[in-house]
Order: C-alpha cells, then structure tokens, then sequence
C-alpha cells in the first residue's frame, strides 16, 4: 500500500530526529540568560499537527521552554490586529539587518533610532511597546491570552524564573529601548522599564512543541483554526508575519536557512524553532544547544532533512 506523506512522516520522525540530535553536539546552550543554561543541551523534540489537527510527536517533545524570540511573531500579530499596518510601520522597519539580533549598530546609522524589523530585539521592543493595554498588566495579560488562543491552550503562562533572570541580566536590552526612547520610537507617555517588563514577560512565555506546532498550524492555515473552525487572525497579518519569519526569522542565518529548507520559521534563544508548510503543517521543535549565530543546531539540521525529504521549500 502505498503511504500517504503524513503516514511516512510518522513512521520515520523518530529515527530521522535521532540522527539529528547527533548534531547538537556542535553547538551550546545560551547562557547569558542565566536561567537557561540549565536546559538539556542533548534534547531534541519535534511535533507536527497538520491542517486537521492529526499530531504526531517525536524525540524530547514533553520538554518545555520559553519562546524567546518566538514570541516576537505573535506581539507583531497582536500589534497589527490593534494598531494596524501603518502605525506599527511607522515605529519599526521591513528590512533584514545583517546585523546580531541585539546590535546597536545599524539603529543610529540608517534612520536614527528605527529598527530595521520587528524581529530583532530593538524592533519587537518598539512593537510590545504597541500593544493597547492600561498597565504594563493588562497589556501582558493581553499577549499572553492572545498567544492561548492561537495554540489552542488556556494553560499557557510566564515562566517567572526565566523572566526575572533576564530582567536582572538585560543590560543590552536596556540600552536598546533608552536609545529607542531617545530617538522618540517609544512615545512619551511610555515608560523605559515598563515596555522591557512586557517585553521579557512575552519572552518568557513557556510552551511545549505541541503548543508551539499548534500555533504554526494556524499561520500554515492562513491564520484561520480549522480544529476549532474560528478566523483568529486578518489573512494579510499572517502574509505580513510569514515574510518576516521567511526573511529575518533565523537571525543572521535567514537566508541561508531559506536555500536550505526553504520554509517559514522563526527561532528564540532556548532553542525552540517554530515553522511551517503552507496549507500543510504547523511544526514546534526544541533543540537547547545553540550555534553561533544562535539557532539550535539539531532543530534546523531535522527541519532541513524534513523540507528536502517532503520538497517542502516554498520557492
Ligand atoms: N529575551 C531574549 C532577548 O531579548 C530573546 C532573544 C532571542 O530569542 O533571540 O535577548
């Protein structure tokens, strides 16, 4: 008989993610968050879910973590959704950097004080900075629900050791959003400190690779949830956020991560690595151990494997 793409996917993730965690060998778990230098470098996790909801598992997928970077996809949505796309790019650009995820360079030498995009630090704190909200409270409150409404999970919550270990340690950060403030990016009324809290709060958000691959079904599906059968997110917004994951989505190894794999995805400091096929699958993987430019090594060599294996690439 022959098998459908899905029952091959299930017969072989596990032993294909075996092999992968080999490579995790080569890299090293991020440490300048003290709190998360205490994760497994040797993991690998990987869920799938496609269209329909079907899951399928493989490797250290019960580990949890924080989404880091991964977070800074769904505050841009949430801006968008509250803002619209002219406000949120007004504060913050559309163009890959070639730069760190956390230099200083480029914002005082191209247009002073506007971050390049969203998905590097300087841009996603001028983006939290937008989400509408009274207090510092009410706008986490207001992430961390939207984020529990994407992956399908009221449970999901603020790891308060990873956050409190990164407020005491940011002092790059810090420097970004006072530099922010200084060229009139953050409006007068906001307060310096107040954003950096929202901000490492949403980093801090802690997830599984089910909730995580749950979250790229619903970008893979063009922000409608087809489990639940509700439109969660404007078509365009999605548009929007799958060009930044596909263009700035693996720091400064996009566009090597594009030739090679070739699909939407979007990686934090922990190790996790959202992505997803089109019309296809969400995927949520965890690999701790990092390389130098800060992707998990055994995630992206699995999700390279995968994308050549299932001609996945979307160009
Ligand atoms: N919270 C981390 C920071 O701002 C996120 C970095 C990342 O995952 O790229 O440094």
């Amino acid at each position: 008989m022959i098998k459908t793409e899905w029952q091959h996917i299930e017969a072989h993730l596990p032993a294909w993610l075996e092999e992968s965690r080999q490579a995790a060998r080569r890299g090293k778990v991020a440490d300048y968050i003290p709190e998360l230098a205490h994760a497994p470098a040797d993991a690998l996790g990987c869920t799938l879910i496609d269209t329909n909801g079907n899951t399928t598992n493989a490797g250290d997928c019960g580990l949890t973590f924080t989404m880091q970077s991964i977070s800074k996809v769904f505050t841009l949505l949430l801006a968008l959704m509250d803002r619209g796309e002219e406000r949120v790019f007004n504060h913050v650009g559309m163009e890959p950097s070639g730069d760190d995820y956390n230099s200083m360079l480029k914002l005082e030498l191209v247009e002073p004080g506007k971050p390049f995009n969203p998905l590097i630090n300087a841009g996603a704190i001028a983006v939290t900075a937008l989400i509408k909200g009274d207090s510092t409270d009410e706008q986490f409150v207001r992430i961390r629900d939207f984020f529990r409404m994407i992956a399908g999970d009221s449970s999901i919550d603020c790891n308060y050791d990873v956050y409190a270990s990164e407020h005491r340690t940011a002092h790059r950060n810090r420097s970004l959003a006072y530099f922010l403030k200084d060229n009139d990016v953050l409006a007068d009324e906001i307060a310096v400190e107040d954003v950096l809290d929202v901000y490492f709060r949403q980093c801090a958000i802690e997830v599984n690779c089910e909730q995580l691959a749950r979250m790229g079904m619903v970008l893979a599906n063009g922000g409608y949830d087809l489990v639940t059968g509700q439109s969660l997110i404007p078509y365009r917004y999605v548009q929007i956020a799958k060009t930044f994951m596909v263009t700035c989505g693996m720091y400064n190894a996009s566009g090597e991560f594009a030739i090679q794999a070739g699909i939407p995805a979007k990686s934090g400091v922990s190790g996790g690595i959202i992505a997803l096929v089109p019309g296809r699958y969400g995927i949520g993987v965890i690999g701790p151990a990092l390389n130098s430019k800060g992707n998990s090594t055994a995630g992206i060599d699995l999700l390279r494997k995968l994308s050549v294996q299932y001609n996945w690439s979307i160009f």
